[in-house]
């Protein structure tokens, strides 16, 4: 909770309830194994949900069966893919120069990929750009990841995903002629030294737009020589994001026909990143991975969770089991959270193992047309890409300070309305409520890291409602999600809780108390659109 702790202090000094939580004893978490022990390969059809709903609602058979897929045809097919797409050539509107100098330093002896949020090999429009570069140069390709001993609020259950992923990127390299590299520091503090060491000519990174990775693209910015390139791709966002959009969006509705129009010209097909021509004369040192996983100053106490193997393989592994299995009812099922109607892609979305391009390229091309197919490319292009642009234009992403004024007014407003139930930080995060269903999203976070989407957004209006300030509310939310979730840490997050809090790209409702204007969710609600009692005998087995 340290860090944590930090930041809840730092957001309400005086609140004593937090004050208390965080001097009291963590609640340790394990992650049930015993609920995990389907097949393998396809691994989001591990994620266990309530029983009874596991029934299916009347459907055809799955594609899959129609087309007599063999597993591993996805990865199969996108090789193929990619290699016939290498004329495609690169967009240079992805691409943004932070230096003076956009030229390579000449007498350089290599080209550099820091690698930050997108840790993949293929389908990453950086390392596209980066090899490019290097073959017109003539130079070795190198990648580096400058691995901080903390990130955020992440845990190891966040970091031991992204580094396992990494072993694999390590290796991909490895087979391609690219010397990877893993630096134990902050990129600020080991980058530059790193490119003067090695005689780097040009720095290609990625684009990761919250606070602190902008920060260490400033601080590294700083420290390199002038005559080294230094250039940004955005490589997570379809249409990147300074392209969609110079300002704040004010909502889904205004940034929808912006992207819409523009994916013509950028969902394209991604060529094939290749066994690089030009060798280092100095290769890479092989990875001290056990050094690297030690140097890490991670709460070791959130363990990792197994559903969700990490690394490109098991995303496209979880890709290739949507497009067969769950993808044809997204648009009926996905507010069910006992239905097996998501991706379940966020973790490897978030740690950039897969990219959302590809991802779109595949549902589009191997999915049956019809509003499934519609319904996910609005979750997945459209709210995730406008979740970017709210955390890079809005300084005060993960702030109240950061809703719109009418939100801020109205919960201010009802900021002395007394409160139903008010729970300490303890008790929320044993998932100890009076309220079955919230404690059930709980727990499913705790031991499984993921809450399905349509809860999480009941879970975290109910933090509002529950402790003493909007305030508070936020800061909590965003702590267990970013604590307990793998695909915390990231812009869809912070929106996603300022969206329930803070009405952030919503608009205003009925007026009531607590929350104002603020939209309201309530139990009722939830029993209207799924099993309730199902989903908690599931996570909180035992009497109702
Ligand atoms: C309180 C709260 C907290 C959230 N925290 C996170 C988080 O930490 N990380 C995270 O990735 N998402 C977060 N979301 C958004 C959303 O709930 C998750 O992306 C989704 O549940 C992930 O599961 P999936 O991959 O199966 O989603 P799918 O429904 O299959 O969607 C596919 C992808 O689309 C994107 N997406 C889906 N819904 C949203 C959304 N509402 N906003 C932005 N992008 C979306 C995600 O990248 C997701 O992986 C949060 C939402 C709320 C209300």
């Amino acid at each position: 909770m340290r860090h944590g702790g930090l930041r809840l202090l730092r957001l309400f000094a005086p609140s004593y309830t937090l004050q208390r939580a965080l001097r009291a004893p963590r609640t340790r978490v394990r992650s049930d194994h015993r609920q995990h022990q389907d097949r393998r390969p396809a691994v989001a059809d591990q994620m266990p949900a309530g029983k009874q709903a596991m029934k299916r609602p009347a459907q055809r058979p799955p594609a899959a069966a129609k087309r007599r897929r063999v597993e591993g045809w996805l990865e199969r097919e996108v090789a193929e893919l990619r290699r016939a797409a290498n004329g495609v050539q690169f967009n240079e509107k992805r691409l943004r120069f932070l230096s003076d100098t956009k030229k390579v330093k000449q007498g350089s002896q290599g080209v550099l990929y820091w690698m930050c949020r997108d840790q993949r090999v293929q389908d990453n429009w950086a390392l596209i750009y980066a090899q490019q570069v290097a073959r017109a140069e003539k130079l070795p390709l190198h990648v580096c990841f400058c691995l901080p001993p903390q990130f955020l609020e992440a845990t190891i259950r966040q970091m031991g995903f992204m580094l396992k992923g990494l072993r694999e990127v390590e290796k991909e390299c490895s087979s391609l002629e690219i010397q990877f590299h893993l630096l134990l520091g902050a990129a600020g503090e080991v980058l530059p030294d790193f490119v003067k060491d090695r005689k780097m000519g040009a720095v290609v990174t990625d684009f990761f737009p919250l606070r602190l990775p902008l920060q260490w693209v400033e601080d590294t910015k700083k420290g390199l020589p002038s005559d080294v390139s230094f250039a940004q791709v955005d490589a997570h966002n379809i249409v990147p994001c300074w392209v969609a959009s110079d300002k704040q969006e004010y909502s889904a509705r205004t940034i929808r026909g912006k992207i819409t129009k523009l994916l013509p010209e950028f969902l394209t097909q991604l060529p094939l990143v290749e066994k690089h021509p030009h060798c280092a004369s100095i290769p890479a040192k092989p990875v001290d991975w056990e050094g690297a996983w030690t140097s890490m100053k991670v709460d070791q106490t959130v363990e990792e969770v197994e559903w969700a193997r990490p690394g490109s393989a098991a995303a496209f592994a979880t890709l290739e089991s949507f497009i067969d299995l769950r993808l044809r009812d997204f648009a009926t099922h996905r507010n069910n959270p006992n239905c097996k109607a998501l991706s379940q892609l966020s973790p490897w979305l978030h740690a950039g193992q897969v990219s959302a391009q590809r991802v779109v390229l595949e549902v589009k091309r191997c999915g049956s047309r019809g509003p499934s197919v519609d319904s996910f490319v609005e979750e997945v292009v459209v709210r995730r890409e406008l979740a970017d642009n709210f955390c890079f234009y809005n300084k005060d992403y993960d702030r109240v300070e950061g809703a719109y004024e009418w939100a801020r007014k109205t919960l201010r407003d009802h900021a002395k309305d007394p409160r139903p139930h008010l729970y300490s930080l303890q008790e929320l995060e044993a998932g100890k409520t009076g309220d079955r269903l919230w404690n059930a999203a709980q727990i499913q976070l705790l031991k499984e890291g993921k809450m399905h989407g349509f809860l999480r957004m009941y879970w975290a209006k109910k933090i509002l409602e529950w402790t003493p300030s909007p305030e508070e509310a936020l800061a909590i939310a965003l702590y267990f999600n970013d604590r307990y979730s793998l695909d915390g840490n990231d812009p869809n997050g912070y929106v996603g809780c300022m969206w329930s809090v803070c009405g952030i790209h919503d608009q205003g409702w009925r007026e009531r108390p607590v929350f104002g204007k603020i939209r309201y969710m309530n139990y009722a609600g939830c029993s209207r659109k799924f099993d309730v009692p199902a989903f908690e005998r599931h996570y909180c087995p035992g009497k109702m």
